[in-house]
């Protein structure tokens, strides 16, 4: 009888899913869920549960053949419905959107509040899905804010106001903290911010993901991880990049998980930064679904510029976010595939996934 359970518990623990059990590893969720003999629960690989037995695990690919074998689905981490990590992504996207529209930074009790997590929880879980705390992402939309009425050329003095500074004083204190700089430099175009960023590999071969304090400001994809580092630096001459940072590999995965399946839609504040013409043809293309695809002469004339032809395909060639702004999805008006910053094999690809889906 003893001789039997040692087998079996030979065999699990030689299973990489074990280890995966064993490392409460989010990203094994869906690929198989856990059952265990003593309780008859099931779970999915991440359940925060106390780590079962290895002698007491079973198996199985879906929830539905753990049900069939008897087992019901855990309450904990209800391995049936969406991930934890979709879980996070939605909660801290509706977080986000509630700091962004807040006219104070809302404190850390009214956001554990509508998140329903308790306030040492939802930092963490926001920090994990963002790389930023909620009070630096407070700040930085705040300074964004600033930073838009000052790139439009507004006085200092507006941009204040329209940035929910109550006087101009306050701001000047927080003005080092929250753009690096006072307003009147910023003008001046001394911009010195850091920049995390990180390699990855996706399906379609090297991909690098960086952040600003506001988001994600550049994704971009090609052979060779190095090229791709010199064009970070290229984009943002100025700015003190960082890379090699543990928590920044999860915002990675995030990105990756989105460019794998674009249809999913990426769950993460973007810091898009581009002159007023690029930003206009950059939104024109996120109205494009996935699936669909715009030739540059609707696009130019979507924008209200039909004669802008040649400066959409520029500003297209600019995009520093590969597939969050689908530039892969404009076309010829004769329907040839025509080119892509980041080849057009690539091109190809993602429009054959997208069309599938
Ligand atoms: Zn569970």
């Amino acid at each position: 009888m003893s001789r039997r359970i040692e087998v079996r518990a030979a065999v699990t623990a030689a299973d990489p899913r074990w280890a995966a059990v064993q490392a409460r590893d989010a990203t094994a969720d869906g690929a198989f869920c856990y059952a265990v003999r003593t309780t008859g629960v099931y779970c999915r690989p991440s359940c925060a549960a106390r780590t079962p037995r290895p002698e007491n695990v079973e198996f199985f690919a879906t929830g539905e053949e753990a049900v069939r074998a008897g087992y019901r689905a855990c309450r904990r981490c209800s391995p049936d419905g969406p991930s934890l990590a979709q879980q996070h992504a939605e909660a801290v996207a509706a977080l986000c959107r509630q700091i962004e529209q807040a006219e104070t930074p809302p404190m850390l009790e009214e956001l554990a509040h509508s998140a329903n997590m308790s306030p040492f929880h939802l930092h963490r879980v926001f920090k994990a899905v963002t790389g930023t705390t909620p009070r630096a992402y407070a700040k930085a939309c705040r300074a964004e804010r600033m930073r838009t009425k000052l790139d439009r050329g507004a006085t200092v003095t507006d941009a204040l106001y329209a940035a929910g500074y109550g006087s101009s004083g306050r701001f000047y204190a927080d003005a080092g903290r929250t753009l690096g700089m006072t307003a009147g430099s910023y003008r001046a175009g001394g911009v010195r911010q850091q920049i995390r960023f990180a390699v990855g590999q996706c399906s379609l071969g090297a991909i690098l993901v960086a952040s600003t304090a506001l988001g994600v400001c550049a994704i971009l994809i090609g052979d060779d991880p190095d090229a791709l580092v010199r064009d970070l630096q290229d984009r943002f001459p100025r700015a003190e990049l960082i890379g090699g940072d543990a928590d920044y590999e999860r915002v990675v995965a995030t990105v990756v998980g989105f460019v794998e399946v674009p249809k999913l839609g990426l769950d993460l504040p973007l810091d898009v930064r581009g002159t007023a013409f690029q930003m206009r043809v950059w939104q024109a293309l996120q109205e494009i679904p996935a699936g669909a695809t715009a030739s540059y002469t609707e696009i130019a004339r979507r924008i209200g510029a039909p004669a802008a032809v040649r400066a959409v395909a520029g500003a297209c060639a600019a995009n520093p976010l590969a597939v969050a702004i689908p530039c892969h999805r404009v076309v010829r008006s004769d329907g040839g595939m025509s080119g892509y910053r980041w080849g057009v094999e690539r091109k190809r690809l993602l429009l054959a996934r997208e069309a599938a889906q």
